[in-house]
């Protein structure tokens, strides 16, 4: 097998790669070859399934504070880069016109994510860029005269490389976490703990809440330390499972909980079933309620009927128990249950069912404006890869758009400036 020569070699073609290679092509001359290479048999299968196959490409308002992971003013940098408004505007101008939601989501007007799939690659081919799968990279490694980089049946040498590789999120779409050991046998440390984002979490067997699959509810999931300390509060729905419980509010505090006992705090998660009421006014409520009221009318229409009366019996007591008569401690049991009931979290459904990843390579380890490795002259980390993990409604690719525009423009740029320097 011959080895081909490429200058800017993309490896991953995900959303950050795909966006990478667009901004290398678009930034680089004509004699410069531009590969983009991914593992995967069917290209952007993430990209297909987010959003429930609807893809939500990016939110209206995106701030620092929407992700977990490396520091926020270094987060704050790159996102600044790549404006929503811009990326907006991007996708305009290839065609994809995108529609805000309530909840400040945005999606292509199509409701299709092939659309959007569709136009990346599209820009890819205009900007001349190569794609080729499948191509699975196994080794790169940092020869005199750029990097040498193989996989089965490949072999290139590539003056820059920009790694695009994912996290170990939904394993089957070809990110499995092979790229974080490429990253780490190049000299990149990993942060200590690597673990699902985005995930559903798993209740004992015995949890009462298993029993209530498919019931749905708004509430407030606080995450806190062994020690009480919050560590993370979310208002959003929850969703009761044969499992346990998932929905936006889980998915985005599962990070928090996740990561507390990865470091050995046994943190816990703890449910407010009434978000918008004040504990200290619901108790009020409660006292002085009408004679005939019963504990069961008192929160019908407030939470699920099955619900309800799972929350009721976990507080022992009766649905026609009358809240006027309920002695002090039964008063208490049943505001604790409200307002603060902590779910008996055993484990979590996996890299299989989540969406993103937490951990990788730490943001202190890269040059923000270019994306370019700190350690390995040459190497440029974008998306998922590092260590930034967004809340639910775009976040993720937002941030794989900035930091994939970031590497692939500085990586293609770069590469030009040296050629016309040396010539
Ligand atoms: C079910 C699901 C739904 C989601 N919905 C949304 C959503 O609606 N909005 C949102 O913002 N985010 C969503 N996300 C998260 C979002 O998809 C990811 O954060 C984003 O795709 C990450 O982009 P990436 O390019 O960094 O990595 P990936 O999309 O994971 O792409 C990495 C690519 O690298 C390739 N690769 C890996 N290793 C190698 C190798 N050794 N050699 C060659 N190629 C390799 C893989 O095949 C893959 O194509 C969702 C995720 C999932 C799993």
């Amino acid at each position: 097998m011959s080895r081909e020569s490429v200058d800017v070699l993309i490896v991953g073609a995900g959303a950050a790669g795909l966006m990478a290679a667009i901004h290398a092509g678009r930034a680089a001359g004509p004699d410069t070859r531009i590969l983009v290479v991914d593992g995967a048999r069917k290209i952007g299968v993430k990209i297909l399934v987010a959003g429930g196959g609807r893809c939500n490409v990016t939110h209206h308002e995106v701030r620092p504070e929407d992700y977990g992971g490396s520091s926020r003013n270094a987060i704050r940098k790159v996102l600044r880069a790549y404006p929503v408004d811009e990326v907006v505007a991007f996708f305009a101008a290839e065609g994809v016109v995108l529609k805000r939601e309530e909840t400040g989501k945005l999606f292509p007007t199509t409701d299709k994510a092939q659309t959007v799939l569709d136009a990346l690659l599209n820009a890819v081919s205009k900007a001349g860029v190569e794609l080729r799968h499948p191509v699975r990279i196994e080794s790169i490694e940092r020869g005199e005269d750029g990097f040498i980089v193989s996989g089965l049946e490949f072999e290139a040498t590539a003056q820059r490389v920009v790694l695009c590789t994912g996290g170990k999120a939904l394993p089957k779409s070809g990110s499995d976490g092979a790229g974080l050991e490429i990253a780490r046998r190049l000299g990149h440390s990993i942060t200590d703990a690597v673990h699902p984002a985005l995930v559903p979490l798993v209740l004992a067997d015995v949890d009462p809440i298993r029993e209530l699959g498919g019931i749905a509810a708004p509430v407030t999931l606080m995450i806190r330390g062994g020690n009480g300390r919050a560590i993370a509060e979310y208002t959003a729905p929850l969703l009761c499972t044969h499992f346990g419980v998932s929905g936006p509010v889980v998915l985005d505090a599962s990070r928090y909980l996740l990561a507390a006992r990865a470091a050995g705090d046994d943190a816990i998660a703890v449910v407010r079933w009434l978000p918008d009421v004040d504990r200290d006014e619901f108790e009020q409520s409660m006292l002085g309620a009408p004679g005939g009221a019963t504990c069961q009318s008192l929160l019908k229409g407030r939470l699920p009927d099955r619900l309800l009366r799972m929350l009721l019996h976990a507080a022992g007591v009766e649905p026609a128990d009358r809240v006027r008569g309920l002695a002090r401690d039964r008063r208490r049991s049943l505001l604790d249950v409200l307002f603060e009931h902590p779910l008996v979290v055993v484990g979590d459904r996996g890299y299989t069912f989540a969406e993103a990843t937490a951990g990788g390579v730490p943001l202190s380890e890269i040059k923000l404006d270019s994306m370019e490795s700190r350690l390995v002259a040459g190497l440029h980390l974008a998306g998922e890869i590092c260590d930034v993990d967004g809340r639910v409604g775009g976040f993720n690719f937002q941030w794989a758009w900035a930091s994939g525009r970031v590497a692939g423009g500085a990586a293609a740029s770069i590469h030009e400036a040296s050629i016309h320097a040396a010539s």
